[in-house]
């Protein structure tokens, strides 16, 4: 099939490549012109594990193009795919200026019948706006479809190749039969299309986010009254994750969610919510214990020294929101560096991937290591801010000598407590005893 993917993101470059990975001739469009130029050049845009080998193999197959004129990236298309950005508005609600703007254009250059698609994450409604938007200027026949994206960073050319399940909001039979066809290789293990009205499909991924956070919210605070009371998250953990009616999964403590998806869906989903007079008064609180976990390894450290932190050296690892990926939107490690320095502490950082994106977000205001160990050197204490596996199991004689003082704050639980205690670690973590 002849495919357009607007928007050459995370999601657009990933949906692209992997679309054009089962045969489909895939168009990319994107307004950032240096973007292009790299991806048309055969150098990949953003770190995601697996997809560079398939970008330059569909690149070199010529079934992945890239180009910043809307119109020759839609033009033979019978399907295009909106990826663009819905960032948080001034109020939380979800900006549609992006998705709308690009509709209109579209509007403007359709000449025969295509299936809009919105991958972005928008608001219940959008489908009705953007096809309000395309009808202005084209009077034929066309389809707007909701298909939510699911992927997870880090993990994201998996989870397109094999989703969980697609979720496709159409009442339009044409439309259905052609995502049918599209989706075909990626389902073959039976893994379902669902297929519902456009209004449940945009709600649907607001709601899949909204759980994932107050899952993690709630792990936060339970974590919380460990500390306090005495207990292990990590057995309280296991011990609640063997019941199926839980799960296993998603049930990790640590400083925070963030990202680019679930701070923003969250908002937007209380800020849709209010919107029809309804006060969806759990995910406030997630958002609040959420900002509180932010702070607490910041906590921890300042009381570790007495409240004042002035003139400490920090080793840091992890920059990333999550590890296996470069992105650092809203990462809770940003957040740890703006308090820390902002009370007299120097940071030296180290991040596998996301170090380039920190140095353009921030430039000096810390200094970057070239390995996890470098990293260490001189500093008074290490702090871990991402569960990266190189940080798992990692050489302790060489945090021994490099560090000043044998003190880890660790936000992402990485290391055994007891193992820590043995190696003469003052070693603080989330929701675990203190050892010393
Ligand atoms: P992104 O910021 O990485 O990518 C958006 C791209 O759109 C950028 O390359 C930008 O230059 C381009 N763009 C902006 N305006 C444009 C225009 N007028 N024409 C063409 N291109 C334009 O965003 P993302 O992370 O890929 O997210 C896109 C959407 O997918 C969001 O709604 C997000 O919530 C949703 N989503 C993201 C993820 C994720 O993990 N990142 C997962 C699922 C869903």
């Amino acid at each position: 099939m002849k495919i357009s993917v607007v928007g050459t993101g995370y999601v657009g470059l990933v949906t692209g490549t992997c679309l054009a990975e089962t045969g489909n001739q895939v168009t990319c469009v994107d307004i950032d012109e240096r973007k292009v130029n790299m991806l048309q050049g055969g150098r990949i845009t953003i770190y995601e594990p697996g997809l560079e080998k398939l970008f330059e193999r569909n690149l070199k197959e010529e079934r992945l193009q890239f180009t910043t004129s809307l119109a020759d990236g839609i033009r033979d298309a019978e399907i295009v795919f909106l990826a663009l950005p819905t960032p948080p508005g001034e109020d939380g609600s979800a900006d549609l200026k992006y998705i709308l703007g690009v509709a209109e254009d579209i509007g403007k250059l359709l000449q025969d019948y295509k299936v809009i698609i919105d991958k972005s994450t928008v608001p219940v409604g959008t489908a009705e706006k953007v096809h309000a938007a395309i009808a202005r200027n084209y009077k034929g026949e066309f389809d707007v479809v909701s298909n939510p994206e699911f992927l997870r960073e880090g993990v994201a050319v998996d989870d397109f190749m094999k989703p969980d399940r697609i979720v496709i909001g159409t009442t339009s039979e044409r439309a259905q039969k052609l995502l049918t066809d599209l989706y075909a290789p990626y389902v073959r293990q039976g893994n379902p299309i669902l297929f519902m009205d456009e209004r449940s499909a945009e709600l649907t991924k607001y709601a899949a986010n909204s759980f994932l956070a107050t899952k993690i919210s709630f792990m936060n605070e339970v974590a919380q009254l460990c500390e306090r009371l005495g207990a292990d998250v990590d057995m309280v953990r296991k011990g609640i994750g063997s019941d199926e009616r839980i799960g296993k999964r998603f049930l990790f403590p640590g400083i925070g969610y963030g990202g680019s998806c679930f701070p923003k869906d969250v908002k937007a989903l209380v800020h849709s919510a209010n919107e029809v007079d309804y006060d969806f008064q759990i995910l406030s609180a997630v958002m609040e214990v959420n900002e509180r976990q932010k702070q607490h390894l910041v906590q921890k450290i300042k009381d570790y020294y007495s409240g004042s932190i002035a003139g400490k050296h920090f080793a840091l690892w992890g920059l990333a929101f999550k590890p296996n990926t470069d992105d650092i939107r809203e990462a809770p490690a940003l957040e740890i560096i703006d308090a820390l320095v902002e009370n007299g502490a120097v940071i030296t950082a180290y991040d596998p991937e996301a170090m380039k994106n920190v140095k353009t977000l921030i430039g000096d205001k810390i200094r970057f290591a070239e390995s996890q160990y470098e990293c260490l050197e001189g500093a008074d204490a290490l702090i871990i801010a991402t569960e990266w596996n190189e940080f798992r199991t990692p050489d302790f004689d060489k945090i021994t000598s490099a560090l000043k003082e044998m003190v880890v704050f660790d936000g992402r639980n990485l290391f055994d407590v007891a193992a820590m205690q043995e190696k003469g670690f003052y070693y603080e973590s989330i929701g675990r005893p203190t050892v010393s």
